[in-house]
């Protein structure tokens, strides 16, 4: 083919530019230095060949700054002169379209025979931390922080279509959500395309990258499913990767249940302890398979890689714009031509990784928080690596992502060291262990624990009433607690107006959820007639400040023939006794339950120090005081069926008989004795009375008996000069006990249903202890705060339940509310520890609870929130109850961890109350406890509020109702963990087994559920088991999985898992901590509430 004239003209004009450059590269071979004119000279020639792409981005930038950087006059005029050159050659270079764009080959695959670097681009995007979730998305608030998480989406789809070899992970589902609601049918399309090529990839795959040393196991669950389903939905597909790259430590749970079970493939994380990683870098064991469970073993195994660094890239690789890794400049023109050197860069990083790690595979995180807001300026110098790292060829470097990876490693065929327990405490150094934010924010952690037991039970009672789509239904309860999972909320490590955010979400859901619950009790208490549903649709009340001892319906007067409704409901499938507490107003009352019969009952007084406190907080809550001053509580004893629920009916006495009794009060200086006894049943507390503390335990029933101290004391944080204990970390510098100075005093409350003793330990801690009549523990309910800082002095509030068990430095904390950890005082089972901290270092996450045991008895102590907790001397369990810092501990969130509460702008330190529960047991037979009535305190019984004129309730009303089959009840070894109509009109049912393997004698055993009992008004049409995020059936899930090789995997014991569900029979078998899900299809063969 011949050349048209046009053409030739364009060589000429490029040969001719060409020349100079030849001179130019000629020249600097031959010196060093080349003068400022030269390169002035020679930068306008060279721009002649940069077409379009390169000028735009590389030249104009140059010729722009070296135009204005001190020029002289002559300089000046050859400057000018120049351009005009140039510009004509530029044109020329135009008319003779020539130029071409550099094509980058970023096609490349795996090699067998070379190191690959498998670049993985991402974006960390908190849900929420030093911005609320809503301003991340939108970009707003950016003098905080520079991120907007719709341009990072915006720009990364614009980049991966711009080159199909190009790969994107997507994480935060929350995030991804709402732009993806947002796009119109078209994008929608081509991102449906990338994601179904491989090209942009939802790895976890939740609404959040969830916490996992404070959330609850149902929560991550649910959070989890959430953000499957959504992920199902829309694009059909199942994540297979977990990708908790940033939270401070990682649970078991995560590996076997939010891994493993879910279906995931693998699982990675950065954080660990430095001590842990320096040794498996030595090891070559970063990379595990992780068996996080006893009871489920090897068939709950996830392979887990810890990236040898953070989750960001290693030195000289980021390329935000702002970066300051140099970028590849490979046009040969450019003064700063580096092609060379970064590709020998990228090999010795490779290299190094490559020492540290097995087989011929590693990985580098490409990106880290909120990168990507322009994401061209990553790919551009990933294309180019990919590019010239290949044409070297000494390592591979390819695009890819955490699953391809994964198969690579499968392939690879290699036995993998094998990992149990679990990654916590974790410590970045010496004096900086991450285990403050067990406890940080402690209100917020409460709150999210009893939003997450109400929303378990609001689920269930939408399912019975019939879910309405368009609302008000559970969803945004359930969207709102999802984010609140997420790794800087419920962890408490975001900034203030983030806090508040979050709970202002939670209470917006809750409203809705509050709605869904007063209409399914209004509709299942309503009896035959259906004028009695629409007259008391709308009117049950619920009280979600009773932990304030605020109650409105309960403490109004009831005269004139009108009472009060109490409709009591159980969210857990077996029966339940429990006292109930009202505030009241009249200490001449009648309590009567369902079957019309008065009940025993009991009058308490209301002090002042809780009064104070009501008053205080439902002014700040509310913005007004409260109208009423109850006087009184008043107990009695609910009976509940298994889900179901119960009416009392409570009204003034008429006559003394049956008329609830009221408690005597008596304080220790008033008795003679040395000691006092609390305790109406089994369970007797004795008290010093010179001292008032608390100094023996006695159980009647199992002859349990042995010391017991009850005390407080504080840790003063350390300061800003080092390290700071803060929001994250806790650096206690020392320990001050916190004797009950002011008052030795204990008031002493008894009655027919409870016993109480009353302490007000210094004028910021007043502690209730009570004993039930019929339980066989004691329920400690504490007020802390506000924590004087007037000395300067940043406190964390601890109790210690002290017991003369000898423990030999050991104790058990339970992961995520689920398996039992054996923990060691100043010692880890992976490697030789360095002890630094040795009060924070043996500090562990706790969300159930804690015990300890010796040879004969065990001391185990319950939650009612995650907290922080050790056993520092034998015989003894600490827990960590609330903080207040002074200063920041420098770990990103910028601000001091010191929570106030303020009525108008009168603000004062947060008080917390919460509550936690004590019990010694025999040795062996203290789990039957624990998890029973853990699974109580995390149920708590809820309360709906109404009235009733006359006497005609129990005529026009269900009094009484058990929603499964009235002769069943679950085995006390399981519950129902999610009971949910999903918006398919499907039902989505979760079984829990409660205990491990060889945990209790009797109960860690095959548990069996009938479906047909639960469901005794419903025909099953199809039962479906899932895995455990209902995105995909158990038995496809099962066959996808990979068969790791395991070095070091001892002998295990046969694992019991229940077995296949007979469509006739119907019956769900569960093995010990195995929980099962189902979808299942319901004919309704009638209501309940219908004849
Ligand atoms: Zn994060």
């Amino acid at each position: 083919m011949g050349t048209s004239p046009k053409t030739r003209l364009t060589i000429i004009v490029l040969a001719i530019s060409r020349a100079p450059v030849y001179l130019y590269q000629y020249y600097t071979t031959q010196q060093d230095q080349v003068t400022h004119n030269r390169r002035l000279f020679l930068s306008f020639w060279g721009s002649i060949f940069l077409c379009d792409d390169h000028i735009k981005h590389h030249f104009k930038p140059n010729l722009h700054r070296s135009a204005i950087a001190g020029t002289s006059m002559g300089e000046a005029k050859t400057m000018k002169w120049l351009l005009n050159i140039s510009a004509l050659l530029v044109f020329l270079c135009f008319w003779g379209g020539e130029c071409k764009y550099m094509v980058y080959d970023t096609s490349q695959k795996i090699h067998a025979d070379k190191i690959n670097v498998h670049l993985v681009p991402h974006s960390h995007d908190d849900v929420g931390w030093l911005k609320t979730v809503d301003q991340y998305y939108t970009g707003a608030n950016n003098s905080i922080r520079g991120a907007c998480v719709q341009n990072v989406l915006d720009s990364v789809i614009s980049a991966l279509l711009d080159d199909k070899n190009r790969k994107f992970i997507y994480v935060e589902i929350a995030f991804f959500e709402r732009w993806w609601n947002q796009q119109s049918e078209l994008l929608k399309a081509k991102v449906k395309e990338l994601v179904n090529t491989g090209r942009l990839e939802f790895i976890n795959g939740g609404m959040c990258m969830h916490d996992e040393a404070t959330p609850h196991y149902i929560d991550l669950i649910d959070q989890t499913t959430l953000g499957h389903m959504f992920i199902l939905r829309e694009f059909g597909q199942k994540p297979r990767v977990g990708w908790q790259i940033d939270p401070f430590g990682h649970s078991s749970v995560q590996a076997y249940l939010l891994g493993a079970e879910v279906g995931f493939d693998s699982l990675f994380f950065a954080r660990m302890d430095y001590q842990d990683r320096d040794k498996r870098k030595i090891d070559k064991t970063l990379e595990v398979v992780w068996q996080g469970s006893k009871s489920l073993g090897s068939s709950s195994q996830l392979f887990t890689g810890i990236f040898p660094r953070h989750y960001d890239p290693p030195d000289g690789f980021t390329f935000e714009i702002n970066d300051v890794s140099p970028p590849i400049q490979d046009d040969v023109l450019l003064f700063d031509y580096n092609v060379q050197e970064r590709v020998n860069d990228f090999v010795a990083a490779a290299m190094a990784q490559a020492n540290v790690t097995r087989t011929n595979h590693i990985m580098w995180c490409m990106g880290t928080d909120f990168r990507y807001q322009y994401a061209v300026s990553w790919f551009r110098q990933m294309d180019k690596f990919i590019h010239y790292v290949n044409l070297d060829g000494r390592v591979n470097a390819l695009y890819s992502t955490p699953s391809i990876y994964t198969d690579a490693k499968f392939a690879a065929n290699e036995i993998w060291p094998l990992k149990t327990d679990d990654f916590f405490p974790y410590a970045d150094k010496e004096n900086t262990y991450w285990t403050g934010y067990f406890t940080s924010r402690p209100a917020f952690k409460g709150y999210v624990r009893a939003m997450s037991g109400y929303h378990l039970a609001a689920r269930q009672l939408e399912f019975y009433k019939g879910r309405n789509n368009s609302g008000p239904n559970t969803d945004s309860l359930a969207n709102a607690m999802a984010i609140a999972q997420h790794h800087d909320a419920v962890s408490g490590t975001q900034r203030q107006h983030v806090a508040s955010d979050y709970a202002m979400r939670i209470s917006i859901g809750y409203e809705d959820a509050e709605k869904v619950v007063a209409e399914s009790l209004a509709f299942l208490t309503s009896s035959r007639s259906s004028d009695s549903y629409e007259k008391s649709v709308a009117t049950f009340q619920q009280c979600p400040l009773l932990n304030i001892s605020y109650c409105p319906p309960s403490e109004a007067v009831y005269a004139n023939g009108k009472s009060l409704v109490v409709v009591v409901y159980n969210s857990l499938g077996w029966k339940r006794e429990e006292v109930v507490r009202i505030p009241v107003s009249s200490n001449e009352l009648i309590v009567k339950s369902s079957d019309g019969k008065e009940i025993e009952s009991q009058i308490l007084p209301i002090f002042n120090a809780s009064l104070n406190m009501r008053n205080y907080h439902v002014k700040a809550y509310l913005g007004k005081s409260p109208s009423n001053t109850p006087k009184y509580w008043l107990g009695f004893t609910a009976s509940l069926p298994p889900l179901g629920f119960s009416t009392y009916i409570i009204s003034n006495a008429k006559h003394t008989d049956g008329r609830s009794r009221m408690s005597t009060v008596s304080t220790s200086d008033s008795i003679s004795d040395e000691t006092v006894v609390v305790g109406g049943g089994n369970l007797k507390l004795i008290y010093a009375t010179n001292e008032g503390k608390l100094t023996r335990y006695i159980n009647n029933r199992s002859l349990v008996e042995g010391s017991m101290e009850h005390s407080y004391s504080y840790y003063s944080g350390s300061n800003g000069t080092d390290q700071a204990s803060g929001a994250y970390i806790f650096r206690p510098n020392a320990t001050f006990p916190i004797k009950s100075q002011e008052q030795k005093d204990l008031t002493i409350v008894r009655g027919p249903l409870m016993d109480e003793v009353h302490q007000q330990l210094n004028s910021w801690i007043y502690q209730v202890t009570r004993v039930y009549k019929d339980k066989e523990h004691a329920e400690v309910e504490f007020t802390i705060g506000p924590i004087p800082i007037d000395d300067g002095v940043g406190k964390e509030i601890t109790t210690q339940i002290t017991t003369s068990l000898k423990t030999n430095k050991t104790f058990y904390t339970d992961s995520n509310g689920r398996d039992f950890i054996k923990r060691v005082r100043d010692f880890r089972p992976d490697w030789e520890l360095q002890v630094n901290e040795p009060i924070a270092g043996n500090y562990y996450p706790i969300n159930l609870g804690a015990y300890v045991r010796d040879e004969s008895m065990e001391l185990s102590v319950l939650v009612d929130r995650a907290v922080g907790g050790a056993s520092l001397v034998d015989g003894q369990i600490e827990l960590m109850l609330h903080r207040r810092l002074l200063y920041d501990d420098k770990k990103g969130v910028g601000e001091v961890l010191n929570e106030t509460v303020c009525v108008l702008n009168d603000c004062k330190g947060l008080m917390i109350q919460g509550k936690y529960y004590i019990r010694i047991d025999p040795l062996g037979n203290g789990a039957k406890w624990r998890r029973t009535y853990g699974q109580e305190i995390y149920s708590p019984l809820l309360l709906a509020f109404s009235e009733q004129d006359g006497n005609d309730w129990k005529n026009n009303h269900v009094s009484s109702l058990s929603m499964i089959d009235a002769s069943y009840s679950l085995p006390n070894n399981t519950a129902i963990i999610t009971l949910q109509e999903l918006e398919s009109g499907k039902v989505l049912l979760r079984l829990a087994h409660l205990y491990e393997v060889g945990e209790d004698k009797d109960y860690s055993v095959m548990a069996s559920v009938e479906l047909k009992k639960l469901f005794p008004d419903r025909k099953i049409k199809k039962v479906t088991e899932m895995n455990l995020s209902g995105n995909q059936e158990r038995s496809e899930m099962e066959k996808k999985k990979l068969a790791w090789k395991v070095k070091g995997s001892s002998e295990e014991a046969e694992i019991v898992r229940g077995g296949g569900v007979d469509s006739e029979k119907l019956v769900v078998e569960l093995g010990p901590m195995e929980i099962r899900t189902f979808f299942i299809d319901l004919d309704y063969l009638k209501m309940f509430g219908s004849v």
